[in-house]
């Protein structure tokens, strides 16, 4: 018997690749039977990850269904955002700010949500190859070889294949060092840091204070974002955690820091290659402050509807997803992210830091507000009989 040939392969069980799978099954509850989730992980698998969701993660999740409060979770009322001395808050007039969840418990819950919808996860399996042929992708694993119409690379940041299928991007890599600390002390609060003093000492980046839910109250998660983009000083990030917070080596042993990087967003790179897309980090992440979750998330929900709509017409070659992408207000949201990094990390010198955190205060609020976030409202539900 002839093996099967999928409608739609997406390898990687992240975020990113189950929101192309759960949207996938909104839109067309009958591809179902013919999509595949493959991961090398088996579930629950950890990811280094600050696990803070914007109201845009929260936004696409309730679309999809999904309710964040049946996982432990905390919250935060506050973001604030330091640069020296100053410091503002920003909050949301009715709701938190901030939520935080453990990657482990949140992308476990999101697998088995696709599973209990009939989405078939194969787990511990790898991908180590694809091959697009004219009629189908072939998806290589150490003892299958699958195939598909279409295949969505969904492998996060540190993925090969998509190497393979973009191979003359120019890819930016943020570095990121996270840890949690453990320990009851003063400093558990409610409110989450962001403080941006770092560039001030040469760091395309800022240093991060979250509350983190624990199984007996509350952790800290802390960590430092540094995209990496304008200054290229070799320099250790723990080094630099410890030299300039002092305060952690108090809470925070040097072996509990871990490290990961992150594909940074970039209007120049192609996420299409004939009947392959990709989607969530592997498509590049916010380049001003790392985040993922929520363009996770909203990627996927644009393959999806890229998807469903080539399926439709019988054209595999998802030709419009790029500019789906471009014109869409997750991708307005990810370029104006991209145009404050380009502008806010050259300029290290404390009396610009200073002009624009205090002077253009205003004009900050405004964009955090209506173009940093807030974008997933302004996502268009498909159209009718899609
Ligand atoms: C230190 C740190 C802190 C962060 N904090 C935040 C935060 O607070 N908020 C936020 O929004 N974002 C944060 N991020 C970013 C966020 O973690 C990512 O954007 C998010 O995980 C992207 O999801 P994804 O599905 O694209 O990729 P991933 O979550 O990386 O999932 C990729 C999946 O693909 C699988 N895979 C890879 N290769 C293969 C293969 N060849 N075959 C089969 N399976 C494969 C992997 O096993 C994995 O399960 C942080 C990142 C870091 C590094």
């Amino acid at each position: 018997m002839e093996p099967q040939i999928y409608d739609v392969i997406i390898i990687g069980a992240g975020p990113s690749g189950l929101s192309t799978a759960l949207h996938l099954h909104k839109y067309r509850p009958s591809i179902t039977s013919s999509l595949l989730v493959i991961d090398k992980a088996a579930f629950p698998r950890d990811k280094l990850c600050g696990g803070g969701l914007t109201s845009d993660a929260e936004v696409l999740l309730n679309d999809l269904g999904l309710d964040i409060n049946e996982l432990p979770n905390t919250t935060s009322e506050n973001i604030l955002f330091r640069s020296g001395d100053f410091e503002f808050a920003f909050s949301n007039s009715n709701q938190h700010t901030l939520r935080i969840i453990r990657r482990l418990e949140f992308d476990l819950w999101l697998n088995k949500k696709a599973r209990q919808r009939g989405i078939t996860i194969l787990e511990e399996v790898v991908v180590i190859d694809i091959d697009p042929t004219e009629n189908f992708v072939k998806v290589f694993t150490p003892t299958t070889t699958f195939k598909a119409k279409i295949v969505v690379l969904a492998e996060g940041s540190n993925g090969t294949l998509t190497k393979k299928v973009f191979p003359h991007r120019k890819v930016k890599k943020a570095r990121l060092i996270e840890a949690i600390s453990s320990s009851k002390n003063d400093r558990v609060r409610s409110d989450s840091v962001f403080d941006f003093s770092p560039i001030q000492n040469g760091l395309d980046g800022y240093f991060w204070d979250f509350p983190s839910p624990a199984n007996d109250g509350q952790n800290n998660c802390v960590g430092v974002f540094d995209a990496n983009t304008h200054h290229k000083t070799p320099r250790s990030l723990s080094n630099y955690l410890f030299s300039n917070y002092p305060d952690f080596s108090k809470q925070i042993k040097r072996e509990e820091i871990n490290g990961h990087p992150i594909l940074l967003f970039d209007p120049q790179h192609r996420n299409q290659a004939g009947q392959i897309l990709a989607v969530g980090d592997c498509a590049g992440a916010d380049p001003l402050f790392g985040e993922g979750i929520s363009f996770a998330l909203g990627s996927g929900h644009y393959a999806a509807l890229e998807i469903v709509e080539s399926l439709k017409k019988g054209d595999y070659q998802l030709n419009n997803y790029q500019q789906r992408i471009i014109e869409s207000p997750m991708g307005r949201s990810l370029f104006i992210r991209w145009a404050i990094s380009n502008i806010l990390f050259p300029l290290r010198w404390k009396i610009c830091q200073f002009f624009i955190w205090k002077t253009l205060n205003g004009i900050v609020r405004y964009l955090a507000t209506n173009h940093i976030l807030g974008w997933a409202k302004k996502v268009k539900s498909p159209i009718e009989g899609l």
